[in-house]
């Protein structure tokens, strides 16, 4: 292949070699210096990065000063000093240049200079000393491809589809039809696109949603025609609706000879999906994924569908927003993410920041393994060059310099740990009177969980006869069955509150729950669990303590200590005694006082903790009455967030 040097394209496209030099740096190209060569494809790659990129473009009125050329350049004021220098002129760092004069020194640095026309820039009354935040352009707003996310009982056939519309797509086939798996892909339908996420199912769907991420446009529902609606296309519906994704209905498997396509029009009809020939709005695409019949069709409606929605998104390259689809920890190449880009166009070169991860971007791949060098709004790309891999749902937005990148990274890894510390953030019956009050919830998401049908009718019913003029209930989800994790995502999700009403909580999921500071209740008499709902609205619910205990300690002789008075030296048996202990003093089996730790102490120093094994004085506050042989146990009191 030919070479071309650095300094022939610099000369060809009329800009210096540093901001050349720096852009092959970043695409990962190993360069000295202007007289290195780089073979053909990668000059292209540059010139196009270099000429067409947007934000090297620099607005000047009738005149700008040093610093505000070198901030728009991202430049040291000093660099922008010497190059002025170069060409015979001293000026000070708030001194104003000509237009003539910037256009020069900026295409030393690879930007552009336009002159913006005398009445659209006032005069500034005084040249400005501090570097000002650049003004933000609103950017023009561009279509953008619908997101689609398949959704549906397991079997139904999800992964057939998804597969089935990548491989009858012709443009994937362009590349010899090697693709890889990234999270996402695009097709393309007559010039236009569609997105698809690759992980079918609402437990993944719902776990970007909990994570504050609603990537998905719309959902298609695919229903086996030979089994109809199961459990999992209700939770479906459900997701999506809480979600507020329009459904496109995908009767599949049309090609069995037990298909049978109007019962289960009949029974996604039970569940709110009407299809249009029957009144409703629901679109249905009756298809067989392994042969192949109607995906075009499918395809059809989904844009119908988007046209209705008029999805756009703003196209410039300032100011880009994405979302992590998935993320990992590849060996050769390093931490690689997929990212959806929402808003805004992703370049390589952009300094990013995903969640606690940030980097420039050093390269960008689509699904077929393609370099890209940029990546507009709803297309999927994976991402190489960040820190770490950032979690799946995590938002990626473009910063300024490499710098603030980090700066943001770390601050937010600071307020993860903080919030990770501090108890729940997510809604409560406990804080839900609060937050009525705040006007933060107008509505109680309930995901109700029952034993029979029946109970979960007459829960339901009497949960939504509750009458409030400030909240309403709204049961998002309805369901026989145990508590599960997909229900936890959910409520997660859509700041719901989960209620079990004769069911358990399954082990996963009550770990989620904690996680997740979701509140899960259970309850087996209606009368309760209407009664808590209720009391919750008016702000009367009690919250509910459970102890849990910390240590024992005996008592084996007593002292005195000045200015603390009669003191206990124990010894630790078990577990530890804490300073902020609540404790209980025992003599024999009776209980002769419950209080709190008022000093504790190790040798003479006042300590937080003292673990089993240990000696150490103890003072109880509002008790001098120790006796040798008394049991101190030690324990604090933690707010339960569930009944489980
Ligand atoms: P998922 O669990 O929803 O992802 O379902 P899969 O895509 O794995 O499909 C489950 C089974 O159904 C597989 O054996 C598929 O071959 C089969 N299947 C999927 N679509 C069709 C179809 O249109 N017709 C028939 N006959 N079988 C299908």
């Amino acid at each position: 292949m030919k070479s071309v040097k650095v300094s022939e394209i610099a000369k060809e496209i009329g800009i210096a070699t540093g901001p050349l030099l720096a852009t092959l740096k970043d695409l990962g190209v190993e360069v000295s210096g202007a007289t290195s060569a780089v073979d053909e494809g990668t000059a292209e790659l540059v010139k196009e990065i270099v000429s067409q990129d947007e934000s090297r473009r620099i607005e000047v009125g009738q005149s700008i000063s040093v610093r505000e050329l070198a901030d728009a350049m991202h430049a040291s004021p000093a660099d922008v000093q010497k190059r002025l220098v170069e060409m015979g002129i001293l000026a000070s760092v708030n001194q104003q240049i000509a237009p003539d004069i910037a256009t020069k020194v900026a295409e030393k640095f690879g930007y552009r200079v336009q002159v913006a026309k005398k009445d659209r820039r006032e005069a500034p009354a005084k040249p400005p000393v501090a570097a000002k935040p650049k003004p933000k352009r609103a950017g023009k707003t561009i279509a953008r491809p619908p997101v689609v996310t398949i959704l549906g009982h397991v079997d139904h056939g999800k992964t057939t589809l998804l597969d089935r519309i990548r491989r009858t797509n012709v443009t994937a086939g362009e590349f010899g039809g090697i693709t890889q798996h990234i999270g996402a892909y695009q097709v393309d339908v007559d010039g236009r696109k569609i997105t698809f996420l690759d992980t079918p199912g609402h437990a993944a769907f719902t776990a970007m949603r909990a994570r504050g991420a609603g990537v998905t446009d719309i959902a298609v529902l695919v229903v086996a025609a030979d089994d109809a609606v199961m459990p999992q296309t209700v939770e479906a519906i459900d997701h999506a609706r809480a979600a507020n994704v329009p459904i496109i209905a995908a009767i599949n498997k049309i090609d069995k000879a037990d298909a049978n396509v109007e019962r289960t029009k009949q029974q996604l009809m039970e569940h709110g999906l009407v299809p249009e020939e029957w009144g409703g709005d629901t679109i249905m695409v009756e298809l067989s994924a392994k042969e192949g019949r109607n995906i075009e069709e499918l395809l059809e409606m989904i844009l119908l569908v988007a046209d209705m929605q008029e999805l756009s998104a703003p196209a410039s390259a300032k100011d880009v927003e994405g979302t992590i689809v998935e993320a990992k920890l590849d060996r050769g190449k390093g931490p690689v993410a997929t990212v959806l880009v929402q808003k805004g166009t992703l370049r390589v070169g952009t300094p990013v920041v995903a969640g606690t991860a940030y980097g420039k971007i050093k390269a960008m791949l689509d699904e077929n393994g393609e370099r890209l060098f940029k990546a507009g709004p709803a297309t999927p790309v994976e991402i190489l060059g960040l820190s770490r891999p950032p979690l799946a749902g995590d938002v990626l937005v473009s910063v300024k310099d490499d710098r603030q990148a980090r700066q943001i990274a770390e601050e937010r890894s600071h307020e993860q740990r903080a919030e990770r510390m501090a108890t729940e953030s997510r809604l409560t019956l406990e804080d839900l009177y609060r937050k009525m009050q705040e006007g933060e919830v107008k509505e109680l998401n309930i995901v109700l969980k029952s034993d029979v049908q029946g109970s979960a009718e007459a829960v339901r019913q009497s949960l939504e006869r509750i009458e409030h003029e400030e909240v309403r209930v709204k049961i998002i989800h309805s369901a026989v069955g145990n508590v599960s994790e997909s229900d936890i995502l959910l409520a997660a999700a859509s700041n719901a509150v989960v209620i079990g009403f004769n069911v358990k909580v399954d082990s996963r999921a009550a770990d989620m729950a904690e996680a997740e500071h979701v509140e899960v209740r259970t309850y087996n008499v209606i009368y309760e669990l209407i009664n808590d709902v209720r009391a919750a609205m008016g702000g009367l619910l009690e919250p509910i303590y459970e102890e849990v205990p910390l240590g024992k300690a005996e008592i084996r002789a007593t002292f005195r200590v000045p200015k603390v008075g009669l003191v206990a030296g124990c010894y630790v048996t078990e577990g530890k005694v804490t300073r902020t202990s609540e404790v209980r003093i025992r003599r024999g089996n009776d209980v002769i006082f419950e209080g709190k730790v008022d000093t504790l102490k190790h040798l003479k120093e006042d300590v937080k903790e003292m673990a089993a094994g240990f000696e150490c004085g103890i003072a109880v506050e509002g008790f001098q009455d120790y006796q040798v042989g008394d049991v101190i146990e030690a324990f604090t009191r933690r707010r339960v967030a569930r009944a489980v």
